[in-house]
């Protein structure tokens, strides 16, 4: 099970493409008896406000807050996180990136990344998705199939019903947002046969289901435990773990119910504080896993320190 072994098993071409990223595009961590690594699908940048607080906060509060944080309001920096978690008998993916799409130009690597572990599309049992954005769900498709092939899909019932519209009601849209409802509506019609819909509790090969609606109506979260360690995938309730800790109240510009995403932020933040549990956001600061604190009428997200290795018994300096 040595990590070494997956990092040789990596094809020269990949490694020279992919490992022009910084961290060589994963990270490794062990969470009890399982195996979890984080494996990057790209980067991009935004301006931190109105892509933060647009609905409900100044401009002037916003940017204070990202200098406070020593971040260039005009340019926060933003990770696609994806992740990768092996049991016993399962390779579980969740999450699937941008994919093919070009919609952000320096992301869609996650396939490259996997294959520098010596993971290939068809290597997995099973996808788990969070929810339906472009940055979770396009790469679960190529040229109209579904691209692991071999695994069973799950995704929220209330998410597939969201997304599931038909062309009348597309048009009906904004006209910035119709190619973007209509390429997901066609993804997840194109997985639909390995699609299996999950509710709030429900457990996909012992990884539980948490509903966590807000940002989008079926956005999910992921508890995983084994040997004692609890870490919950909290997908996008919070994008970013500066802006919106600080500030739980604040809208994120892809929220789509602003209230209710406020409210499960800060339930599931508490939640996780409360039981000193390990989390994970799909747009934290590389490579994504951390604490939390309650700190006033806000949060504190404390990364965990990166490590080289994980046998404790080495490394003590005698
Ligand atoms: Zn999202
Ligand atoms: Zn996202």
């Amino acid at each position: 099970m040595a990590l070494s072994q997956y990092v040789n098993a990596a094809p020269p071409e990949a490694s020279k493409q992919a490992s022009q990223m910084n961290g060589a595009g994963f990270y490794h961590r062990p969470l009890g008896d399982y195996d979890v690594w984080t494996v990057t699908d790209g980067f991009g940048f935004w301006p931190a406000y109105p892509t933060f607080g647009g609905r409900t906060a100044e401009k002037s509060a916003v940017e204070k807050a990202a200098r406070k944080w020593h971040l260039d309001p005009a340019q926060l920096y933003n990770t696609f996180l994806m992740m990768v978690v092996r049991t016993d008998n399962d390779l579980i993916l969740i999450d699937t990136g941008y994919g093919d799409s070009q919609r952000q130009p320096t992301a869609g690597h996650l396939v490259e990344h996997l294959e520098l572990l010596g993971f290939q599309p068809e290597d997995f049992t099973q996808v788990i998705l969070t929810h339906a954005h472009p940055d979770h769900l396009w790469g679960a498709v190529k040229n109209g199939k579904p691209l692991y092939r071999n695994a069973q899909h799950y995704i929220s019932q209330t998410e597939m019903e969201f997304w599931n519209r038909d062309d009348r009601e597309i048009q009906q849209a904004p006209e910035q947002m119709r190619g973007m409802l209509t390429t997901t509506r066609d993804t997840l019609r194109a997985l639909e046969p390995k699609l299996k819909l999950v509710q709030d509790g429900d457990t996909v090969q012992g990884l539980k289901m948490i509903s966590l609606p807000g940002h989008t109506p079926g956005h999910m979260g992921v508890r995983i435990q084994s040997g004692g360690e609890t870490l919950y995938h909290v997908a996008d309730i919070a994008n970013h773990c500066r802006l919106l800790f600080d500030h739980p109240e604040w809208d994120f510009s892809y929220d789509n119910d602003v209230q209710q995403a406020v409210q499960t932020r800060r339930k599931m933040l508490s939640r996780a504080a409360s039981e000193d549990a390990l989390i994970f956001g799909s747009h934290y600061t590389y490579p994504g896993f951390g604490h939390v604190n309650e700190m006033g009428d806000g949060f504190h997200f404390i990364p965990e320190p990166i490590q080289f290795g994980w046998d404790q018994s080495q490394g003590h300096a005698h």
